[in-house]
């Protein structure tokens, strides 16, 4: 096989294991906010006309806009371990107009509706930003867009168009000697700090009136009358309307429980650069940036001029658990290290401060579903496969439109109304999805070509991505 530009200029194992000395395993952004409030755990029984489960961006989302929609309606949200400890405050904090998981994969699946879907999705940005303002939410947002870059010769055909830039343009934007072409999408995404912002919406939430609670994991879903009990260990919740925004974790819903695998990502946060070492590298714009492989990076600048660099080896791993075990994975470190300072060899000598991985929801359409249950008393979504910073805020307001009962132009999309093709079981599982990371490696080293069991995936609409 051909090597890729990071196995022909891989830099001396010397520098990689310096560089990771020292760093802990834990994500960069929770432990940059410092102390947290906390939340009570529920205790007795209690009554609710809403009650949301999981706290992560999608829980807190939902409790803030359907306060927003209905100040009078009283809700509860049941996060089982503390708020945005899981995806939500492991992310690049890339927070993208995208509700389709990019351009390619809309526009394939819902060509008819694709230009609907992209304004809907830049609206959703749009009333993002706003929300912050009006709140006063300090998260670090700062709307510089995103470079793609391509670091392979036969990556360049696909940015072709009004914004290319060429090898000299995009290194005068970031310089790396890996870049050879790219484009700069300037206004579609934002960056965040993931942090922050869990903590700014779930102040919002508890302003709002919002009755927040953590260490409360549901363990069960039943039919009470005319309401829903979602109960706990120490107590329940009896509410009218429920919605679950479990991500990754166990549905509550049984028969979606294929619908979602978890796929581990992992994560470097560097040290603060300082001046010289920001001038060698240019980044003036603050971009995002992403390269086009099936197995690519994401990176990007924090307020403080660390580097975040991440992606690449996305590991899913027997039965599909979410498991602590899995947060440290020292062979995709040093391959994230690795592939940094290949990206940036003027970097040499920089110090990462945190190493961390996380599980990201993948579904076969790489996008979130949505669906309802229990004569339409529980809306749950998940899906997201690594696009869900922005994308969950879309998410809320069509899992409240779905509870609510209303017919809506979101409701009314033909990717809100369809559900995905589930995964296949253990023990074909593991096999399967090990089968297709081969070959997306394979395709990798191969100028992109792609192998028959990944065309038979693609013309099925089915795939396995991050
Ligand atoms: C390493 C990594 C990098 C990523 N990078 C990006 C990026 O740059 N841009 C982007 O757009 N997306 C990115 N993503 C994806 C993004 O983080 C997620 O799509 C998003 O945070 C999902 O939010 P959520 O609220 O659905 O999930 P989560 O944050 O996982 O929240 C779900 C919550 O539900 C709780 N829960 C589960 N079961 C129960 C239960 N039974 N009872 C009570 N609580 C329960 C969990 O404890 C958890 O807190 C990344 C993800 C990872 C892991």
């Amino acid at each position: 096989m051909k090597p890729t530009v990071f196995e022909r200029l891989a830099p001396p194992d010397s520098v990689i294991k310096a560089s990771l000395e020292g760093s802990v395993n834990r994500p960069f952004w929770l432990d940059d906010v410092g102390e947290r409030p906390s939340y009570p755990t529920l205790q007795g029984d209690e009554q609710a006309d809403l009650v949301i489960v999981g706290g992560g961006f999608l829980g807190l989302w939902t409790a803030i806009l359907a306060k927003e929609r209905e100040p009078q309606r009283s809700v509860i949200l049941l996060e089982g371990h503390s708020l945005g400890w899981s995806a939500s405050g492991r992310n690049g904090g890339f927070c993208d107009h995208s509700i389709t998981h990019g351009e390619e994969n809309g526009r394939t699946r819902w060509p008819e509706e694709f230009d609907q879907l992209e304004a809907l999705g830049h609206q959703n940005l749009d009333e993002f930003e706003a929300t912050l303002k009006r709140y006063g939410i300090d998260c670090d947002f700062e709307r510089t867009g995103v470079l793609t870059v391509a670091v392979e010769p036969y990556q360049d055909e696909a940015l072709r168009g009004p914004d290319y830039l060429s090898a000299a343009r995009i290194r005068a934007e970031v310089d790396s000697p890996t870049f050879l072409s790219g484009h700069w999408r300037r206004n579609t995404t934002a960056m965040v700090h993931p942090g922050k912002l869990v903590v700014g919406l779930a102040r919002v939430a508890g302003q709002l009136g919002v009755r927040l609670f953590e260490s409360s994991p549901a363990k069960g879903l039943q039919e009470v009358g005319k309401g829903m009990r979602v109960s706990t260990a120490e107590g329940s919740v009896t509410a009218g309307r429920v919605v679950l925004a479990t991500n990754a974790f166990p549905s509550l819903l049984m028969r979606y429980r294929l619908h979602t695998i978890p796929v581990y990502d992992y994560v470097l946060m560097s040290e603060p650069l300082s001046p010289a070492q920001l001038a060698s590298i240019g980044w003036k714009n603050r971009q995002g940036i992403g390269d086009m492989a099936n197995q690519f990076h994401y990176y990007r600048i924090t307020r403080s001029n660390r580097i975040l660099f991440g992606g690449y080896d996305a590991v899913y791993y027997f039965c599909g658990t979410v498991d602590p075990k899995y947060d440290n994975r020292p062979a995709s470190f040093e391959k994230l290290a690795s592939h940094f300072f290949t990206t940036f060899p003027q970097l040499q000598g920089l110090r990462f401060t945190h190493r961390w991985g996380g599980a990201i929801d993948t579904s076969t359409r790489f996008c979130a579903f949505y669906t309802l249950a229990f004569g339409g008393k529980v809306a749950y979504a998940a899906g997201f496969t690594g696009l869900g910073v922005g994308a969950t805020r879309f998410a809320a307001n069509v899992l409240l439109d779905k509870v609510e009962g209303r017919d809506t132009e979101r409701t009314r999309l033909r990717m809100v109304r369809e559900v995905p093709l589930p995964f296949p079981p253990e023990p074909i599982a593991y096999p399967t999805i090990q089968a297709v990371r081969w070959s997306l490696n394979r395709a990798d080293h191969r100028d992109g070509k792609r192998n028959l069991l990944l065309r038979t995936l693609d013309a099925l609409g089915l795939g396995f991505d991050s």
